[in-house]
């Protein structure tokens, strides 16, 4: 059986942070890895986690969120430099209009260095773009990934695109961002893994907020992602074995966020940490 293991690239969120890059993570089917996300500062914590860029063939978008796709524009062009020579992104409506964009931006850059002789394969050519519509199985002509992909309509605030990848035997689920959703429950049900939004994991800036701008910034949050307490609570329903929660704010209280989750998930639970490696051996029996 082909071995499914999951790196955490980008455990952080839109506030820059030392501690996590932005979203990006890597699902490895065997020895095929699978970008979901390309938050800023991706491309070198791919370098870092001994991940050659220019392996990344298949990038998935959960959203187009600045925090998910600003490294973008690094790894179409820097993979390329790399020798990347062909790519196939998915994404919802409007990741051609970015990828397209993206090439307008820098023509004269990908013009000069195709003209000293490299191939505009990978840039140029042989990229691949799937726009997302959902919900259901994606129709991944000439799939290499040895897994069904599974789509399902998150709660967020521009469409946002769970995904679950099954095989034969295991499965792993990326819930992009979201508030609480059945949808959320009925995609990652009995899955081995699921990478779960736990952006309201309290930091110290949102503790005891006494400045009402912040206030009213955390209560509008509580529409578009979940708590640990609400991740733990969409694991246990879809009966998931591992969770690990993901996108947090700098200086979050970890023991806390671990204590709120496990108040009510009693499966394996990893509070996301950059360059964690998790497989789906289980430590704890739920
Ligand atoms: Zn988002
Ligand atoms: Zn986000």
């Amino acid at each position: 059986m082909t071995e499914w293991k999951v790196t955490m690239l980008g455990t952080g969120s839109p506030r820059p942070d030392l501690e996590r890059s932005a979203p990006s993570q890597v699902i490895h089917f065997g020895d095929l890895p699978v970008l979901i996300d390309c938050g800023e500062g991706t491309t070198a914590q791919l370098q870092r986690a001994g991940i050659p860029p220019q392996s990344i063939t298949n990038l998935f978008m959960t959203h187009l969120h600045s925090d998910h796709i600003l490294g973008y524009g690094q790894f179409l062009l820097g993979g390329w430099g790399l020798g990347r020579r062909k790519l196939r992104i998915i994404g919802p409506k409007g990741m051609k209009h970015y990828h397209d964009t993206m090439l307008s931006l820098f023509k004269d850059d990908i013009d000069y260095r195709v003209k000293l002789g490299r191939s505009p394969k990978g840039v140029r050519e042989n990229v691949e773009i799937i726009e997302m519509e959902g919900p259901g199985e994606l129709d991944l002509k000439s799939n290499e990934i040895p897994a069904r992909v599974f789509i399902a309509e998150m709660v967020h605030n521009v469409p946002t695109f769970g995904l679950r990848f099954e095989g034969e035997n295991q499965v792993i689920v990326h819930s992009g961002d979201t508030a609480p959703t059945e949808n959320i429950v009925e995609l990652a049900q009995d899955a081995d893994i699921l990478i779960q939004d736990a952006a309201l994991a309290v930091n110290e800036t949102y503790k005891n907020p006494s400045d009402p701008e912040l206030k009213e910034i955390w209560d509008n949050l509580q529409k578009e992602h979940c708590t640990p307490q609400q991740a733990a609570d969409i694991a246990k329903r879809a009966g998931a074995k591992k969770l690990i929660l993901t996108h947090f704010l700098p200086n979050i209280d970890k023991d806390r966020a671990y204590e709120e989750a496990s108040a009510v998930f009693d499966g394996d639970i990893v509070i996301g940490e950059d360059f964690q490696v998790i497989d789906l051996t289980l430590t704890m029996q739920g």
